[in-house]
């Protein structure tokens, strides 16, 4: 049976930077500053990638819409991390083609597109992927025939890129960080900061799964705790003025409708995307100031009507009646109030809560695009170095992430009917564990090599097998049903949802853990639990149709 983690004895250690928060931003952060030799340690309250940044449109772009508020800086930034991600994980982020359909609009707003599509490409000088183009009615139709004709005068194509699975991205930056000698807790939360005289001096946590809970001593505090950031900090501020504003964004899954992205303008003038996303079309997304309960955040109807409505319009002979789910997210902004909340800046602000509000020891990061979680990474890490006294230099533009081996990634591609044949797998499964885990699928591929029988496909459905979810825990610190269903394996994510296998890896899971019968039923019934989160707008969409 697995040994349940200490933290009263991970707490004796005296740490550099405490970070608070294992979302894109957090994990980045703990890679970069373990990387720089700081000794450091993160907290997330669920599991990595819990938050935000697992319910994100997934794009890693500049942002074309940001051009419109002349915001040149972001976009750029935007670029320039895109094209580094594309070479830091390769097997993970994707090259995104997209179409921005033009219709017979004001010859103004033909122009605007037209000046933008010339800046994206100046802007992202630096490029591996296409500049833009423009194709006549003929060709769109040819390529989007279910977009609507009427009107159709042609289409931008320009290129961006993708992060289908966003939680992969974030579980290669906890491997990195753990590796560079970091600790990283998951289902551990942070329920105080320890403050004495001004000088907040480390954290108290809990673990959430047993209840203990331990004071974590450390010269610096990272609050990257996302849409939660001013619940962290609210005890230790005198301000009471919030620091971020949050708003909401949903997204629906749907049956595929387009080959490639297409982005589209609302009928209120805001932009907003169909994407093709691991086998769905998902389409998204809304932007409503939001300042409830930031775990209990739901599509309700109106956000599932009003992207439903737009979509129809733009799809005419799609039906949209078929949603698979929904997901919603919170974003934290700046906090800039009278303005509509699509036109508050995306960017992100360190602010150091000792030049601000003379509070030392803590810093918090406002804003700030998963795109450029590695740039804003670096940011904090100058900040928290400069602080600390050290001087190395930044390196995680340049150093891969741990599934991103070329040689290893290559020998894949080149050899897979050998590799399969020799583990007794289909190429169908040895392309799924590349697609997760890069070129680590040799580690999930170990545990078949030790044990045959763990080769056996988890379900029929999805070509995940069962050495994944002993990876997962021992490897990947999968800790709960949900953390390998909707974020080691993403199983959860499929069509399916994982609703057929889930007793099967609890069962497993059970094994390696030593649950009891009671504590397996419990698991599943959390699991259920996240899942029927994102349902929750069908009754009322089916009471409405009814009336
Ligand atoms: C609908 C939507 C679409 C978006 N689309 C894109 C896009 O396409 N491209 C793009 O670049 N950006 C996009 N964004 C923005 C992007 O998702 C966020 O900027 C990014 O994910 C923020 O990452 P984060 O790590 O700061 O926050 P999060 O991912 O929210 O991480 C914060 C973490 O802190 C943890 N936490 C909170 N309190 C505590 C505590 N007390 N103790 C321990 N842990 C705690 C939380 O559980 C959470 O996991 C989108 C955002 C939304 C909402």
């Amino acid at each position: 049976m697995r040994a349940r983690r200490d933290l009263s004895k991970l707490a004796e250690q005296q740490f550099d930077v405490a970070i608070v928060g294992g979302g894109m931003i957090g994990t980045g952060v703990a890679r970069d500053a373990a990387m720089r030799g700081l000794k450091t340690v993160l907290f997330e309250k669920e599991d990595f990638c819990y938050g935000t940044s697992g319910r994100s449109s997934r794009m890693i772009h500049g942002g074309l819409r940001y051009l419109v508020n002349y915001d040149l800086g972001l976009v750029r930034e935007g670029l320039r991390e895109r094209e580094i991600l594309l070479r830091l994980a390769p097997h993970l982020v994707h090259p995104l083609k997209f179409l921005i359909p033009v219709y017979g609009e004001r010859i103004l707003h033909r122009l605007k597109l037209k000046i933008g599509m010339i800046l994206y490409d100046l802007l992202s000088y630096d490029k591996s992927l296409p500049s833009h183009k423009y194709l006549d009615k003929g060709k769109v139709l040819e390529a989007e025939p279910a977009l609507a004709e009427n009107g159709l005068q042609g289409a931008y194509v320009y290129y961006d890129s993708q992060i289908a699975l966003t939680e992969r991205l974030c579980m290669e930056n906890v491997i990195s960080a753990t590796r560079h000698g970091a600790v990283l807790l998951n289902h551990a939360k942070v329920v105080r900061l320890l403050k004495e005289n001004n000088v907040v001096s480390g954290v108290q946590a809990e673990d959430v799964l047993t209840g203990e809970h331990a004071e974590f001593r450390s010269k610096l505090v990272v609050n990257v705790g996302g849409p939660w950031l001013d619940k962290v900090v609210r005890d230790v501020r005198q301000e009471r003025q919030p620091l971020a504003r949050t708003t909401k964004g949903i997204h629906l899954v749907t049956p595929k409708v387009t080959t490639d992205a297409v982005a589209l303008f609302a009928s209120d003038g805001r932009a907003y995307f169909v994407m093709p996303w691991i086998g769905f079309t998902l389409v998204g997304t809304t932007d409503t100031d939001y300042e409830e309960d930031m775990d209990a955040v739901r599509a309700e109807v109106d956000d599932v009507e009003y992207l439903r409505t737009e979509v129809k319009n733009a799809f005419p002979r799609t039906s949209w009646n078929r949603i698979f789910y929904a997901m919603a997210g919170v974003r934290s902004l700046l906090r800039v109030e009278g303005v509509k909340e699509s036109s508050v800046t995306r960017r992100h602000v360190i602010y150091d809560h000792e030049t601000k509000e003379g509070l030392r020891g803590l810093v918090s990061v406002i804003g700030g695009k998963l795109t450029a979680y590695r740039g804003i990474a670096e940011d904090i890490v100058d900040v928290a170095s400069r602080k600390l006294g050290r001087k190395i230099s930044c390196t995680t533009a340049v150093v891969k992430l741990p599934g991103a081996d070329p040689t290893e990634l290559e020998r894949a591609k080149a050899n897979r009917d050998s590799i399969s044949k020799e583990h007794g797998i289909t190429v169908e499964v040895l392309e799924n564990l590349v697609a997760l885990y890069g070129s680590r699928y040799k580690e999930v591929l170990e545990y078949v090599k030790s044990n045959a029988s763990l080769r056996e496909r988890i379900c029929e459905t999805n070509s995940d097998i069962m050495a994944e979810v002993v990876h997962a825990v021992e490897k990947e610190s999968a800790l709960t049903l949900s953390d390998f269903m909707l974020r080691r394996s993403l199983i959860g994510l499929r069509l399916c949802e994982g609703l057929d296998c889930s007793q099967k890896v609890a069962e497993k899971m059970a094994e390696i853990f030593g649950w009891s019968s009671q504590e397996v039923e419990s698991q599943i019934k959390a699991y259920k639990d996240e899942i029927a989160k994102r349902h929750t707008y069908e009754k009322e969409i089916a009471k409405r149709s009814t009336k």
